[in-house]
């Protein structure tokens, strides 16, 4: 089997991707946008920032949509890149039913970017910065700083070796979000975004296991009973932050009461509201026959002995 040499281009890129200095996640999103532009165009020579700001908007928006996770070291201080990508957020909901969240390259061609602000921050903030590494200047592109366009000469080398690239990035974007970040599952949630669908898993498998806690459907949220509907089924703490479905993070609650809060975290009141009824549901559930020895039961028990509760509230709320 042959190994061919790995370019040094690769190797220079793969450098500043794993040593660079990050106060932020902005070199990477600009690496990955630079390699996926790369990717669609092998012969490019000349990328223009205005097209990396594309990119680089789709990346954070794909990220905040769906987990919101903090961008930067400082929590007061939100990149303004971040910032403007929220701002689209919040008026796309504007004009939806339910928040529920969506790609990007779904809605692209709804979504008015201002990419000259885009642009902007990236001139000033990262394209002249990113082939620095320890005060050396590595030739990854040439780019004058100022300028709105960066010159590449090597598109279809950068194109056949995307899949390191994009897994160095990703890698270090993880690291890096975990530092500002107390989320679980964030190699998950960097990861993820690449694929244009992120299933949600339907709730409907709990649906039983919360008739047996809560039979006559009171909504969680208001404590009114729910009649002439089918409940929803809602994650107490934020599905965008813990990433998965639990049952012990599962309730009824009335459609409206359910799509009205979306992602606030819980209240204290709430969260104590949810430990008892895990406990009720678990003594239920140790008793009855049909559920007794499955999977969710002993998921419960393991959440309930170990806090799960209080502990991913906590989290959240850091
Ligand atoms: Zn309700």
């Amino acid at each position: 089997m042959k190994h061919p040499m790995i370019p040094q281009i690769i190797k220079d890129y793969l450098q500043v991707i794993r040593n660079g200095s990050n106060v932020n996640t902005y070199k990477l999103t600009w690496a990955k946008a630079i390699i996926e532009i790369c990717v669609e165009q092998p012969t490019i020579t000349v990328i223009s920032l205005e097209e990396i700001a594309k990119k680089v908007f789709k990346y954070y928006w794909n990220q905040t949509i769906y987990f919101d996770l903090q961008q930067s070291n400082n929590p007061n201080l939100v990149p303004e890149i971040v910032t403007e990508v929220k701002v689209k957020i919040e008026e796309y909901y504007k004009t939806k039913k339910s928040r529920t969240p969506i790609h990007f390259e779904k809605v692209e061609s709804k979504i008015d970017i201002n990419t000259k602000k885009i642009v902007q921050t990236l001139k000033s903030d990262v394209s002249w910065r990113f082939p620095l590494v320890n005060k050396q200047h590595l030739p990854v592109y040439e780019y004058k700083k100022g300028e709105n366009e960066l010159t590449v000469n090597n598109a279809a080398a950068l194109a056949e070796y995307s899949d390191i690239l994009y897994e160095a990035i990703n890698y270090k974007w993880t690291q890096v979000l975990e530092t500002f970040n107390s989320a679980p599952r964030i190699a998950k949630k960097v990861r993820i975004i690449d694929f244009p669908n992120i299933k949600r898993k339907p709730l409907s498998p709990f649906r039983p296991v919360l008739e047996i806690e809560n039979p006559n459907h009171i909504c969680f949220i208001c404590g009114e009973p729910i009649v002439d509907e089918t409940p929803a089924i809602d994650h107490v703490i934020p599905w965008s932050f813990l990433y998965s479905d639990d049952i012990w993070n599962l309730v009824f609650t009335h459609q409206t009461c359910n799509s009205s809060k979306s992602n606030t975290i819980p209240s204290e009141a709430d969260i104590e509201k949810l430990e008892a009824r895990n406990v009720g549901l678990l003594e239920k559930m140790k008793v009855d026959v049909k559920y007794h020895h499955k999977k969710v039961c002993a998921e419960l028990e393991t959440a309930v002995d170990r806090d799960y509760v209080r502990k991913f509230w906590v989290a959240c709320r850091s």
